[in-house]
C-alpha cells in the first residue's frame, strides 16, 4: 500500500502550475515538482494510456467505470504497473485528499516507461503510473457554457481504428490539434473531426451528439467510449428519451434542432453554432438543459458516486 506523506496544501509555482498534488514514482509530491524522464517512451512516443475521472463536491463521479477503462487498455497495450485496483483508487484518493480540492480534474496514465539500455522493444520497458489531482476543468468556459460553443467541422480526419484502438484512451492528439488550429482560423473556438468515411467523429476532448425531433443520435465507432457519453444513454433510458448511435454526417449535425458535447472535463456542453449556421434557435435548446440537469443531479446518486477518503 503506498503511504501518505505529510503534505498538507497544494504548493505550486502559480505562475507555472496550477495548484495540485501528484503521485509518481511511489511518492506524492506538489504538482510542480512532478517530473518525468525525458527517456520516457510515454513523451518519446505517446506510448501512454490514461484515464480522467473528476471529483464534484467531494465524491468521485463514476471511479469504477473509469478504472474498468483503464485496466482494460493497459491489457490491451501490454502494460502492467505494480499496483491492483484496490491500490489505484487509494493513490486517487489520497492525490485529491493531500490537494484538498473539492472539486477535481483527476488524472492516471501508464507510460510504456523507461528501459537501462534505450531498447527500441517495448518489452523491456519498465511502466510507469503516474496520477495527480488539479482543479476541476471544462472544455467549455463559463460563457461558452451558457451561450453555447462555436465548433468548425473541420476536413480532418480522426485517426482510425485500424491504426489506433479509440477505445483505448490514449494522447494520439496530433490531429485533434491541428483541427484546433484550423477552427481558430476561422474564428471558431473548437473543432470536430470527420471519421475516415466523412461522417462526424469526435473533438479534442469530447464526444457529439445531435438532437433532432426529441431524438438524440452521437456516432457509433471511431470513438472513444466516453464515460460521459454512457452517461448520455443511461440518463436517456430513464428519461424515456430515444438515443442511438449510428453514422452522423456533417449536413445531419448542421441541420440538428441542438447539438451537445460529452466530456468528464465539463459534462455536458452546448454547441449552438458550427461553421457560419447557427444551430436550432442559435440558443441552449431544451433537452440538451433537461439532459444537463440530469447529468448533474445523477451526481448524487449513490450508485455513482463515491466520497473521497481523508486520512
Ligand atoms: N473523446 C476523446 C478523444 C477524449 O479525449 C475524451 C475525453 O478526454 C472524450 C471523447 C470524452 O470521454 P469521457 O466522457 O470519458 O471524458
Amino acid at each position: 500500500m503506498t503511504k501518505m506523506p505529510a503534505l498538507s496544501a497544494c504548493h505550486s509555482d502559480p505562475a507555472t502550475y496550477p495548484p495540485g498534488i501528484a503521485f509518481m514514482d511511489g511518492q506524492y509530491l506538489p504538482i510542480s515538482e512532478a517530473k518525468i524522464s525525458v527517456l520516457d517512451n510515454g513523451f518519446l512516443h505517446s506510448d501512454a494510456t490514461y484515464d480522467v475521472v473528476h471529483v464534484w463536491k467531494g465524491a468521485f463521479f463514476r471511479l469504477d467505470d473509469h478504472l474498468d477503462r483503464f485496466f482494460s487498455g493497459m491489457e490491451k497495450l501490454h502494460m502492467s504497473i505494480p499496483f491492483g485496483r484496490a491500490e489505484v483508487i487509494e493513490i486517487l484518493h489520497n492525490c485529491v485528499a493531500l490537494s484538498g480540492l473539492e472539486d477535481a480534474y483527476v488524472e492516471f496514465i501508464c507510460t510504456r516507461g523507461t528501459s537501462p539500455t534505450f531498447s527500441r522493444d517495448p518489452r523491456d520497458a519498465v511502466n510507469r503510473f503516474i496520477a495527480f489531482a488539479i482543479p476541476f476543468g471544462s472544455v467549455a468556459n463559463p460563457e461558452q457554457m451558457s451561450r453555447g460553443l462555436h465548433a468548425a467541422i473541420t476536413e480532418f480526419v480522426r485517426i482510425p481504428p485500424s491504426s489506433v484502438d479509440p477505445t483505448v484512451k490514449n494522447y494520439h492528439w496530433l490531429d485533434l490539434v491541428k483541427g484546433l488550429y484550423a477552427a481558430y482560423a476561422q474564428g471558431a473556438e473548437t473543432a470536430i473531426l470527420l471519421d475516415a468515411n466523412g461522417n462526424i467523429a469526435e473533438g479534442p476532448g469530447f464526444n457529439v451528439f445531435a438532437v433532432k425531433d426529441g431524438k438524440i443520435s452521437t456516432p457509433k465507432s471511431g470513438v472513444l467510449m466516453g464515460i460521459t457519453r454512457q452517461t448520455i444513454f443511461d440518463l436517456c433510458a430513464e428519461l424515456q428519451i430515444t438515443c442511438a448511435a449510428h453514422d452522423l454526417a456533417p449536413s445531419e449535425l448542421r441541420a440538428a434542432d441542438e447539438v451537445f458535447v460529452t466530456s468528464t472535463a465539463g459534462g455536458v456542453m452546448p454547441v449552438t453554432k458550427i461553421d457560419e449556421t447557427s444551430i436550432g434557435t442559435g440558443s441552449v435548446g431544451p433537452l440538451t438543459n433537461e439532459i444537463t440537469e440530469a447529468y448533474w443531479r445523477m451526481h448524487e446518486n449513490d450508485r455513482f458516486r463515491q466520497a473521497i477518503r481523508y486520512p
